[in-house]
């Protein structure tokens, strides 16, 4: 840190994303990317903006705009997109927290949120899971608070159900519940909560195209909510970002998101990796949490889980450890290609013999 930097941030712990090693052959099982290339339609769909690049890029997003919001059934004018679901959450608790708007969320989900909070000098309201991760959501029910819950939650990866949150979001009236479904394309069918936007003004959901639609890369993430707080969270990108969407990532999700067919198979393909992997993992004397996700939140008493992880690391095999309260004996494996998964398990079975 200089001089310079601010002392009002001066105790900011910033994000440790996933590690980006660069060797060959490496298993990237560690940041929930997918591990199937792009839609096939992407590539000129992006190769199609070049001509274009010396424009600004549509400020509105009003064709990706229009894309997403037939995949989600509601109107463009429900929708907003960012840089990523890391800027729309950031836009959303810089329009719903302030001093006296606290942020209530879990002890344990994704680490981003507090970031975000020491960041705007949001005061949080942290609220434990129970012992077996599970979240008891009638914590949540009439607290006056901006709430976040991440549903399905990571790293636990597990579901809460919709009923349940549309308690929290019908008994918080007055206040945002906003609900993080980065990993809902793997929760099943009925598990999202974009059917509460139409009944409630006051729940916002965001999601991303970084875990199910093969785009991490490209940075994009969208907002589905009541149209009301939509402009509101237009008025704060407006205040500091207002072309957040470059237009190749614009073309990029638009063919992505109108491609249901192959979003389908590749959801297919590791939605059966995971029952695969977690069929293996308890063969091998692993706890498994019932995933709705595209990773698997696991332990053993066979050995200690960050040795786990050094080793798999030492033989090109990245997974997720996290040396913090409560979860500093779970690993967290994203569920990558079937021959990944047997590198990781060849791995496995080296190591613990
Ligand atoms: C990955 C993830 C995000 C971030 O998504 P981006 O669109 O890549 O910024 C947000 N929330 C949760 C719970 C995630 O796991």
């Amino acid at each position: 840190m200089s001089r310079y930097f601010t002392s009002t941030l001066a105790a900011l712990e910033p994000y440790t994303p996933g590690e980006q090693l660069k060797i060959d052959n490496l298993v990237k099982l560690n940041a929930n990317e997918n591990p199937y290339p792009p839609a096939p339609g992407v590539a000129a769909a992006v190769a199609g903006t070049v001509d274009g690049l010396r424009l600004y890029s549509d400020l509105t997003e009003a064709d990706l705009c229009a894309a997403i919001a037939a995949h989600c059934g509601v109107a463009p004018e429900n929708i907003l997109c960012g840089n990523g679901s890391d800027e729309n959450l950031l836009l959303a608790l810089r329009a719903f927290c302030d001093q006296t708007h606290p942020l209530a969320s879990a002890d344990i989900t994704y680490s981003f949120y507090p970031v975000l909070c020491d960041l705007m000098h949001i005061p949080q309201h942290i609220i434990p899971l129970e012992e077996d991760f599970t979240m008891d959501l009638s914590r949540y029910c009439g607290l006056g608070e901006t709430i976040v819950i991440a549903n399905p939650n990571a790293p636990t990866s597990l579901l809460a159900p919709r009923d349940a949150i549309e308690e929290v979001v019908r008994t918080n009236p007055d206040n945002v519940v906003i609900v993080d479904e980065a990993y809902i394309a793997f929760a099943g069918p009925d598990a999202s909560c974009v059917p509460l936007t139409r009944k409630y003004d006051n729940v916002m959901v965001v999601r991303t195209f970084s875990k199910s639609h093969n785009l991490a890369g490209a940075r994009l993430g969208y907002c589905v909510a009541s149209a009301g707080l939509i402009a509101d969270m237009n008025r704060v990108k407006f205040s500091y970002s207002p072309y957040n969407v470059n237009s190749m990532t614009q073309a990029a999700g638009k063919a992505a998101i109108e491609d249901e067919a192959y979003f389908a198979a590749t959801t297919k393909k590791i939605l059966s990796a995971r029952a695969d992997a977690a069929r293996r993992l308890r063969e091998r004397g692993f706890w498994v949490a019932e995933s709705a996700t595209n990773f698997l939140f696991t332990t053993t008493d066979r050995m200690p889980c960050g040795e786990i992880f050094r080793r798999l690391r030492e033989r090109g095999v990245l997974i997720r450890y996290f040396n913090a309260p409560r979860i500093d004996n779970y690993l967290r494996i994203t569920v990558g290609t079937p021959e990944q998964m047997d590198r990781l398990f060849a791995g496995l079975d080296e190591i613990l013999g």
